[in-house]
């Protein structure tokens, strides 16, 4: 057993606190391979920010979780090494089981989610607290994060047809029953590429698809009854219509992709919402980069070749990210 603090890790504990309090979010990268670690610790060295590197079971299952374990201990080293120690959070991204948290916490995560809300009302509460009082018990605190109303889209193995908003009359008895430390509301944001459907969306002269606003006044009506509560946003990819244009132009087929803008996000960031997730984002810039690279050089076979430019491009983003989107920049 590993305890995060071996790792040099830290909980969110603090780092939300301080988030809540200075209208800031901090961001929350998914990663399975190298180079998207080093984008993301370079990225967030860089520009001073505090960082959540996620993983979703899938990713761990696809990584090896001894190869994570000792990528997370790596990525506190290269901060170091790099010139500045950022406050790094290893955390579980959609846990579906009870079993799956421990494993991680026992693994050296320093914060899990536990993902009941398609689960009845009761038994979500029921699942949260067991993985609460389990984590909140080890001797390093470990933080939890649960989830009300259901987001619509794909990622991983989490998928919905329909989103339900969260509902607002529920939030203060899910945090007192459970004992969460953050919560993942639904307000309109949706996981993967396709957030809206373009029958959802209005169209710019040009043809970009302009997806439905975020429910502002459901967030102010959470944080209403809960003051101050850290707030998490899930599936919150911008889906910048350059890559996607990239990747059309060099032989990808990606209709109908649509986001959240940027400036709902950086408004969203100003209120209680503390953490927001980013992963589409990742896999289209990396994407759109490498199949620019093979049909500008068809005779590359080098991986560095591709994966590195992939890799720079990806830093580009988290930098400008952190910086523009969700003012965490300069707060590590
Ligand atoms: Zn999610």
């Amino acid at each position: 057993m590993t305890s995060y603090k071996e790792l040099g890790l830290c909980n969110t504990v603090d780092l939300f606190k301080k988030a809540v309090a200075g209208g800031y979010a901090i961001p929350a990268y998914n990663f399975n391979n190298m180079e998207q670690m080093q984008a993301i610790i370079q990225a967030c060295v860089e520009t001073r920010s505090p960082v959540i590197m996620q993983v979703s079971s899938g990713a761990r299952k696809y990584a090896n979780s001894h190869l994570l374990r000792n990528m997370a201990r790596g990525a506190v080293e290269y901060a170091a090494e790099l010139g500045y120690k950022i406050p790094i959070v290893l955390h579980l991204d959609h846990g579906d089981s009870y079993e799956l948290c421990v494993d991680c916490i026992e693994n050296g995560f320093s914060s899990v989610m536990i993902d009941g809300s398609s689960l009845p009302y009761e038994e979500n509460v029921a699942l949260t607290k067991k993985v609460c009082e389990y984590a909140h018990s080890r001797k390093d605190y470990v933080s939890v994060e649960g989830e009300l109303g259901v987001l619509a889209g794909v990622e991983d193995e989490v998928s919905s047809e329909h989103s339900h908003y969260t509902q607002p009359s529920e939030v203060q008895d899910f945090v007192k029953k459970t004992g969460v430390d953050s919560l993942a509301i639904s307000i309109g944001t949706s996981h993967g590429r396709m957030k809206f459907k373009p029958e959802q969306c209005t169209r710019t002269a040009d043809g970009v698809l302009i997806p439905p606003p975020l429910r502002f006044d459901i967030l102010a009506e959470i944080e209403k009854r809960l003051p101050g509560f850290p707030i998490v946003l899930h599936g919150s990819s911008s889906v910048p219509i350059e890559y996607v244009k990239m990747i059309e132009k060099f032989g990808g087929k990606l209709s109908d992709s649509v986001g959240i803008p940027e400036e709902q996000l950086r408004r969203a960031s100003k209120s209680a919402v503390c953490k927001i997730n980013i992963d589409s984002d990742g896999r289209l810039a990396m994407t759109a980069i490498i199949r620019k690279v093979f049909a500008e050089k068809p005779d590359e076979f080098d991986p560095r070749k591709y994966l590195g430019p992939a890799r720079d491009e990806l830093k580009k983003l988290y930098m400008h990210k952190n910086k523009e989107v969700l003012g965490s920049a300069g707060q590590a």
